[in-house]
């Protein structure tokens, strides 16, 4: 690393209820379930939760302030969609990606088995390498509304490095 090169960290969080009759999508990718996230978007908790993640570590906003879910234009779209426009402002201000690193929290389904096509996904999405990215799965033991299969959440961190050298 470059003397006077920035690096940032950011964190990113959501949560979404799990309803019948919709998708279950986690970073674009759909995992067959019978429930999904209920949501004004698609309801992608992961694109989400990265999506704040990165505008958080530059310090650019939230995707609450850049897709208000009371904004029509919002209705049902695509999160990975999302996360592109996302990145494009914190890339645009000068950053690139280190690394990302999440945890997807749910009872069921299982993350496991999706964990790659969820990498690639984004890391397509993001223009960066699958081995940057990385997702686990856990459960919530049975506890509180994830527990019950009502909910799944999603917790994000991200390394950024500035291609601006501070001279
Ligand atoms: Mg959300």
């Amino acid at each position: 690393m470059n003397a006077g090169q920035a690096i940032r960290i950011g964190l990113g969080w959501d949560l979404h209820r799990l309803i019948a009759g919709r998708p279950f999508l986690l970073g674009g990718v759909e995992i067959p379930f019978e429930k999904g996230e209920d949501g004004h978007s698609d309801g992608d908790v992961l694109c989400h939760a990265l999506s704040d993640a990165l505008l958080g570590a530059a310090a650019l906003g939230d995707i609450g302030k850049l897709f208000p879910p009371g904004d029509a234009q919002w209705k049902d779209a695509n999160s990975l969609e999302l996360l592109k426009m996302a990145w494009k402002l914190v890339h645009d201000a000068g950053w690139e990606i280190i690394n990302i690193d999440s945890v997807v929290i749910c009872e069921k389904p299982k993350i496991l088995p999706f964990r790659e096509a969820i990498q690639n996904s984004l890391a397509k999405a993001l223009g960066i390498e699958a081995g940057q990215i990385f997702i686990k799965g856990k459960t919530n033991e049975g506890l509180g509304e994830i527990g019950q299969g009502n909910a799944v959440e999603a917790k994000v961190v991200c390394l950024l490095s500035s291609r601006i050298v501070a001279k």
